[in-house]
């Protein structure tokens, strides 16, 4: 694919607001980081521990169906944990204050089945630089099977995407580790090929970790345990089954429903709002918060934190959420929370929504 000029931000006067709501965040990181150093830390040593723990009982302890299963679901929990508190942070260089350190941790992501280069650069170019842009942010790419953009191109089946699509879901690790990854180094239609070029490395990384996934998961303990290969084949399809739901209640939550905008870039390539708006239209908070959320799901729930400040670690976020409200409350800004259970509702209501297509040649014959 040709190298395309990227999608500008308009210049509209919020860059005020932003650049001192940015010096009281970076005052306010400067104040907790002493206290805070710590957890990161604990965090960035337990989760890989846990997994590593889990999946040794299985080499161990498998051949008791009673270990052998539950390990392989804890594994995806684990999964999914370590997504969120470290990979996620390390890939956005705030784990450590060393960068090299933290682009070593996003090699977890490698060994857990994700190719980390191709999600960077989705995740980091793309996604950040353009949430819910169509085109441009590859974590809602358009496929045939759904149309999540309301100016996605239309298909008839897509009326019944309400149905099929959460019938789908639990299959999206499968598709992210077993296909996606190799159609974004192979198919150069991908809208990842707009800006990123791939080192020849990359292709070679990509079938080893990939390999080396598959072998650890499934041939090890074949080889090592008194299992049959279906035992250990649904072992790993337990593991990537509940790694998906899990993943999926997080990530859907936050940008992809009906109370979100999708901006486009007009002819001039310019996109209609002023960045600080673009994150707060196209991103929301969800309100569920306890101890349970901060330590194990990475404080995602404070999504609009993490697009304002990336480069935050995740551990401040519930106080930078604070003074986020109150400049949004002083400033009249856009800020949007949902409960878990009304944002993935409302992201049922976008899939229904979307589906349905005013078709003029019916209506006009
Ligand atoms: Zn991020």
């Amino acid at each position: 694919m040709e190298k395309v000029t990227k999608p500008r931000y308009a210049k509209n006067g919020d860059e005020a607001i932003f650049s001192q709501l940015r010096q009281d965040v970076s005052i306010l990181v400067q104040q907790l980081e002493p206290k805070r150093r710590g957890s990161i830390l604990l965090k960035a040593v337990f989760f890989p521990a846990m997994y590593l723990f889990t999946y040794t009982a299985i080499l161990v302890a498998g051949n008791q169906p009673g270990i052998f299963y539950p390990s392989y679901f804890l594994l995806g929990v684990f999964l999914v944990m370590i997504f969120l508190n470290i990979i996620h942070d390390a890939v956005h260089n705030t784990i450590f204050p060393d960068k090299k350190l933290n682009q070593g941790y996003v090699y977890l992501f490698d060994l857990m089945g994700a190719n980390s280069f191709v999600w960077r650069q989705r995740h980091i170019r793309f996604h950040h630089n353009y949430p819910n842009v169509n085109g441009w942010d590859t974590d809602i790419e358009q496929s045939n099977l759904a149309r999540i953009f309301p100016t996605g191109s239309a298909l008839p089946i897509h009326r019944f995407q309400h149905i099929y699509m959460p019938l789908l879901y639990p299959l999206y690790l499968f598709n992210w580790l077993l296909v996606r990854d190799f159609k974004d180094f192979f198919n150069k239609k991908k809208t990842i090929w707009k800006l990123v070029t791939f080192p020849r490395v990359e292709y070679v990384k990509l079938f080893a970790f990939k390999a080396f996934f598959l072998f650890y998961l499934i041939v090890l303990p074949k080889l090592v345990l008194d299992v049959t290969w279906l035992q250990v084949i649904t072992g790993f399809v337990i593991m990537l089954l509940t790694a998906s739901v899990f993943s999926l209640m997080v990530l859907l939550s936050p940008h992809a429903n009906i109370g979100s905008e999708f901006p486009l870039p007009d002819e001039s390539n310019s996109l209609p709002h002023h960045w600080m708006m673009h994150m707060l239209t196209t991103t929301n908070d969800v309100t569920n918060d306890n101890w349970f959320i901060r330590f194990f799901m990475g404080c995602f729930n404070y999504h609009v934190a993490h697009h304002l400040f990336p480069n935050v670690n995740h551990i401040y976020y519930p106080e930078v959420t604070s003074l986020l409200k109150k400049y949004a409350e002083k400033y009249n800004l856009p800020y949007r929370q949902y409960s878990l259970g009304a944002s993935l509702s409302k992201h049922y209501q976008l899939l229904k929504t979307n589906g349905v297509t005013e078709d003029i040649f019916e209506e006009t014959m």
